[in-house]
């Protein structure tokens, strides 16, 4: 990548580093010192922009806020052995960002101002990664529609941002997940691939309901019929299924998850036989009930491999094989933090250290 965005630097003159008790990271809440913003106006990205973290005045018009135009994504970076940082596939990120991008309407935007936003934060808040087991700094690259006017239309300004977030472990025990038979995450023709903000907001209604129930977590299902399982929560889903690594093939409703990719490359790497295809709940509950199913999990940046403890569906739960006998999701789990920690070599390429 070359050099070329002409970024303009605004340190804090505070740093609120020493504040900050790195024993307690919940994901989300804490941030870095700085943030990296550009503008897109006149057809064009400018104003390449890192910034002290804090508020930005806006209009209460932006169409961002009234028809939705915002998509984000997720990636994490790395304390390496060596003390370097790395980002883990963030060539994959920034394809998907314009993905979401193109979806809805907005501006793609330039390999350049993505990768040298993200490195500029990074380098200027080196000293936030945080270096203990299981810790990483979040990145949250953000686009929304910024255009003060009512008109349902397409904005014609948008504005980049990415953040920064030190964060620890997110789940640390085997989720208790519900089979969705009526709300639904996605549909045909949908939004359900893009990372767009609207798929997370009409979420929360049936995960809260779910809560309620005593679950941890939503497995969706397709919308058609409810027959077949899409993700989980914001998560790919993938099962141990007759000793095969199952898990639903992506298209318009299922997010194309970078880990989800990445364990599948593993996989079959390690010799597991993987399957990408239409799930049913059938099989699944089968599975559970015969034995063949002897793992199920999710699978993204934030949770990494998250091990599923129990499946409700209809008003019965299935207790899945206690955690302690699964062998193939820990494994290849194993295999995909030593890499990304640096711990194992980086046979793929999948490390960027900026
Ligand atoms: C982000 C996300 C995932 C996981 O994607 P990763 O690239 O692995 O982080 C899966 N499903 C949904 C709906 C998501 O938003």
């Amino acid at each position: 990548m070359i050099d070329t965005l002409q970024i303009k630097t605004t340190k804090t003159s505070h740093s609120r580093l020493g504040e900050t008790d790195f024993n307690v990271l919940p994901f989300g809440k804490v941030f870095t010192d700085h943030m990296f913003v550009a503008d897109f106006e006149d057809g064009e990205w400018k104003n390449f922009e890192i910034l002290p973290y804090g508020p930005i005045a806006m209009s209460p018009a932006i169409s961002a806020l009234h028809y939705g135009q915002a998509i984000f994504e997720g990636m994490k970076a790395y304390r390496l052995p060596n003390g370097e940082v790395s980002v883990f596939r963030a060539d994959k990120n920034f394809e998907r960002f314009n993905i979401s991008a193109a979806r809805m309407a907005m501006p793609t935007i330039p390999e350049e101002v993505f990768m040298q936003g993200i490195a500029s934060l990074i380098n200027i808040d080196k000293a936030w990664v945080p270096s203990e087991e299981n810790y990483s700094l979040y990145l949250r690259p953000v686009m929304f529609a910024t255009d003060a006017e009512l008109g349902v239309k397409a904005s014609s300004t948008y504005k980049f941002v990415v953040l920064a977030n030190p964060s620890g472990p997110y789940y640390n025990k085997a989720l208790k997940v519900k089979i969705e038979t009526h709300y639904t995450r996605a549909n045909e023709g949908g939004v359900g691939y893009a990372k767009t903000a609207g798929n997370y907001a009409r979420s929360l209604h049936p995960f809260a309901e779910a809560q309620k129930e005593g679950f941890d977590q939503l497995i969706w299902t397709d919308s058609a019929t409810h027959q077949y399982v899409e993700e989980s929560g914001a998560a790919n889903v993938m099962f141990i299924l007759n000793n095969k690594l199952v898990t639903p093939a992506v298209g318009e409703t299922i997010l194309n998850g970078v880990t989800r990719d990445t364990i599948i490359v593993l996989a079959k790497e390690m010799g597991i036989e993987v399957e990408q295809r239409k799930v049913s709940i059938a099989e699944i509950l089968e599975g559970a009930k015969n034995g063949s199913l002897t793992e199920a999990f999710a699978v993204g940046t934030a949770a990494t491999v998250t091990q599923i403890g129990s499946i409700g569906y209809d008003g019965e739960l299935y207790t899945l094989a206690e955690v302690s006998t699964r062998t193939i999701s820990p494994a290849i789990a194993k295999k995909l933090n030593d890499i990304r920690y640096g711990l194992a070599p980086d046979q793929f390429g999948w490390n960027w250290v900026v």
